[in-house]
Parts: C-alpha cells; sequence; structure tokens
C-alpha cells in the first residue's frame, strides 16, 4: 500500500521539503528560476536517498554560502564588474557543485558503502572552499597575486589568490567537515585532515585552472579582463583560455580534485 511504503514516504517528504528549499531561495533571490528547479530536483533525490545525514552537509554549503554572497555583494560592488555570473545562482552552478552528490547519492543507495559519504565530503569541501575563498577573498579590498608568478593582480581576477582568501577556503572545509563529522566513521584527526585538505587543494586546483585555461574576455571600453560576455553594456571580446571552460566547468572539476586528492590520502593516512 500507498502509506506502508517507508521509501515512498521518503521520496514525498524529500521532495517536499526540497520544494520548500527552493521556493523560499528563488524568493530570497539566493537562486534564478532555474536554479531553484535545479535544486529542487537535486536536493529532492538528495533528502529523500540520503536522510538527514547527506542533507546537513549541502544544506550547510548552500545556506551559508548564499549568506556570505549577498553580504559580499553589498560591501564590495566594484569586484562584481568582474564576475561571470551575479550572486543569484542559476541551474549550471547548483550542478556544478552538488551534481557530484547527487551522483554519489544514488550510488550509496545501491550499494552502500562509507567511503562514498567521505567522497561526497570532499567534494563539497572543494566547492565550499572554493566559493568561500572568492566570497571572503573579496569581502574587502585586499593584494591579490597570481597563483603561477606571485605578481599583483586585480582583485577578483580568475587564478588570484590572497591571504583572506586562502583562510576563507580553509574555513569553508573545516565548516563542511563539521557538518559531517556526526556522522564519521574514521579516526577525528584524520578525518579533519583529509575533509580540509581535500578542500583547500581543491580550490588552489580551482584558481590554477583560472590563471591557465579558464575562459577569459577583454572589454573593449574598459580593457578590463572579465569572465562576462558584456561589460560596460558592450560584447566583450575573446581573450585567452579554452572558451567552454567557463567558471561552473571550472567548479566542476575542483570538485573531482577534491575526491582524486581525498582517495590518494585516505590510503596514506587513514
Ligand atoms: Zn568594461
Amino acid at each position: 500500500m500507498f502509506n506502508s511504503n517507508p521509501m515512498v514516504l521518503n521520496f514525498i517528504a524529500g521532495f517536499s521539503f526540497a520544494f520548500l528549499i527552493a521556493f523560499i531561495s528563488f524568493r530570497v533571490r539566493f537562486l534564478t528560476k532555474s536554479g531553484s528547479i535545479a535544486t529542487f530536483l537535486l536536493a529532492g533525490v538528495i533528502f529523500s536517498l540520503g536522510g538527514i545525514k547527506w542533507s546537513v552537509p549541502i544544506l550547510t554549503f548552500f545556506i551559508l554560502s548564499s549568506l556570505l554572497s549577498k553580504f559580499r555583494k553589498k560591501r564590495n560592488e566594484e569586484v562584481e564588474l568582474y564576475f561571470e555570473k551575479s550572486g543569484v545562482r542559476d541551474h549550471m552552478q547548483v550542478l556544478a557543485n552538488g551534481g557530484i552528490g547527487g551522483i554519489l547519492v544514488i550510488i550509496n543507495a545501491i550499494h552502500p558503502d562509507e567511503l562514498f559519504y567521505l567522497i561526497y565530503l570532499s567534494s563539497l569541501s572543494a566547492v565550499c572552499a572554493d566559493t568561500w575563498a572568492t566570497e571572503i577573498g573579496t569581502w574587502k579590498r585586499t593584494l591579490t597575486y597570481n597563483i603561477l608568478n606571485f605578481k599583483l593582480v586585480e582583485q577578483g581576477i580568475s587564478g588570484g589568490i590572497s591571504l583572506i582568501g586562502t583562510f576563507g577556503a580553509v574555513l569553508g572545509s573545516f565548516t563542511i567537515s563539521l557538518s559531517g563529522i556526526y556522522w564519521n566513521t574514521l579516526h577525528t584527526g584524520n578525518y579533519l585532515v583529509l575533509i580540509i585538505f581535500a578542500g583547500v587543494f581543491g580550490s588552489l586546483f580551482d584558481s590554477y585552472l583560472g590563471a591557465t585555461v579558464q575562459s577569459q574576455n577583454k572589454c573593449n571600453v574598459c580593457n578590463k579582463i572579465t569572465e562576462k560576455d558584456i561589460h560596460c553594456g558592450m560584447n566583450a571580446d575573446y581573450h585567452r583560455g579554452l572558451k567552454w571552460m567557463n567558471n561552473d566547468a571550472v567548479n566542476f572539476l575542483s570538485g573531482i580534485a577534491g575526491i582524486i586528492v581525498i582517495l590518494i590520502l585516505k590510503n596514506i593516512i587513514a
């Protein structure tokens, strides 16, 4: 019967909660319309198949990162001129940050293994570290260096790193490690080192891709290098990088980097 099947009840509860999150996020402008539809589907799958254990980390990432974006935008609007996207996240951003989690929760539902949860946390740790490095690193004006040659660059530019941004990366991955610590089955110290290292590595890898292959345009009016297609009200021309390697692709790849790092490190220390 319909109401005696716990699986069906999980799906009803999971997708109802996902609808609530997606709806509120759209109303408070955390998400665009496409972003809230993607969030409804992705969060619905994660909530219903993963329960509280898988829901807490991704909610922690999503809610705190969205709040950080809102505050950063209010404080430092100048840096907005550079970013490909505004703080309001669309469906590609949602999938770049949470798509791996959706795949992992399905694999884990078919073939449960604690390793999948650890991989899930490290991919979230990487995207959270990267997001917070940007959000906290551009909170106020600060010296920013190119990750390849340590020359001073403009704040907010792809491939730029700063002291405060790196602090943001550590804080972001530490926060994700805390969000899953209740369900951790490893030695606590090893667990924290693994998740934080995977996160910070993923975020540095993101900056590395930003400095090398990420697509960049150049504004014809103000001559600034930007991720945006339109700058100063005009079409910006292609400048360098792989054309398809946008910010979402870079975020997705840094999540993968976090996973590879944890798989290697786990065999060494845990
Ligand atoms: Zn311009």
